[in-house]
């Protein structure tokens, strides 16, 4: 989407005017990405917990790789408690930082035998006193697993409002509830997954794809990566990438196909 001329959007903004943006980005960003969800693969709030716990310093993709066997051999919570480290080591190891990674595992199995039946907890007081959960692992739980609605401020999430100058805070906790305050509880779950979505396969850290954004007319950082087409379009990531440039008004031929096969960080 090129040719935004007029000032942008952010400049000299109400808070009512900033919160009806944060609106519109919200519903540009459904239309989007439709098919955003939680990347990590799970069927249970056990499993969620130890994919995110070994989605630190990884790819979800990695961590998809790894989970299916690891979850055959250890389906409760006395699994891990109980596991031999060596094995569990050997079986994580491919997600990296394995040994921390391990030792979170088996804390957390003990602590929920312990203190929850080995059952995962439903509450975020309870969740963030568990080895290896911090709040943003707690809000991926709760939001995913339990239907609590939550906000994952995760490494895009932060990029991207910041770029949306939908609040300066630079504290998680204190972007989590000023972000919360512009959306509807209901919606902060899905809202992290589409943010997430368009910093893994759009808004890119280094190189946004800026000419090539649903989001052009609504970002005070539109031309922070470039806004040729026919360049942002090589900067689109994922097997949606020519679905992502029709979105954005831009012809999907210049989508080559490296970007529909690269691998979404
Ligand atoms: S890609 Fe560019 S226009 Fe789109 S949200 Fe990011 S900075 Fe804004």
């Amino acid at each position: 989407m090129a040719g935004v001329t007029s000032s942008p959007p952010g400049a000299t903004e109400t808070d009512l005017g900033r919160k009806r943006r944060a609106r519109r980005i919200g519903r540009v960003l459904t239309e989007t990405h439709p098919d955003a969800h939680c990347e990590l693969n799970h069927s249970n709030a056990l499993e969620l917990a130890v994919a995110t716990i070994l989605s630190a310093q990884c790819t979800d993709k990695k961590v998809n790789e790894v989970t299916p066997k690891l979850f055959a051999r250890y389906p409760t919570a006395a699994d891990y408690a109980g596991a031999d480290r060596g094995e569990l080591e050997e079986m994580i190891r491919p997600t990296g930082f394995y040994r921390n990674k391990t030792d979170s595992l088996i804390k957390l199995g003990q602590a929920l035998v312990e203190r929850y039946d080995g059952q995962v907890p439903g509450k975020l007081a309870d969740l963030v006193t568990l080895p290896g959960i911090g709040r943003k692992t707690a809000n991926v739980i709760l939001g995913n697993a339990f239907d609590v609605p939550g906000i994952t401020v995760d490494t895009h999430f932060q990029r991207l409002v910041h770029r949306w100058r939908l609040t300066t805070e630079t504290d998680p906790v204190k972007i989590e509830h000023a972000i919360g305050a512009l959306y509807e509880k209901r919606d902060w779950t899905m809202l992290s997954h589409r943010v997430i979505f368009h910093g893994r396969r759009v808004c890119h850290a280094r190189k946004p794809a800026c000419g090539a954004c649903t989001l052009a007319r609504l970002c005070p950082s539109y031309g922070t990566g470039p806004t040729d087409p026919a360049l942002a379009a090589k900067l689109l990531k994922g097997p949606r990438a020519r679905d992502l440039a029709v979105a954005a008004g831009i012809d999907p031929a210049l989508v080559p196909a490296q970007a529909v096969a690269a691998e979404v960080p």
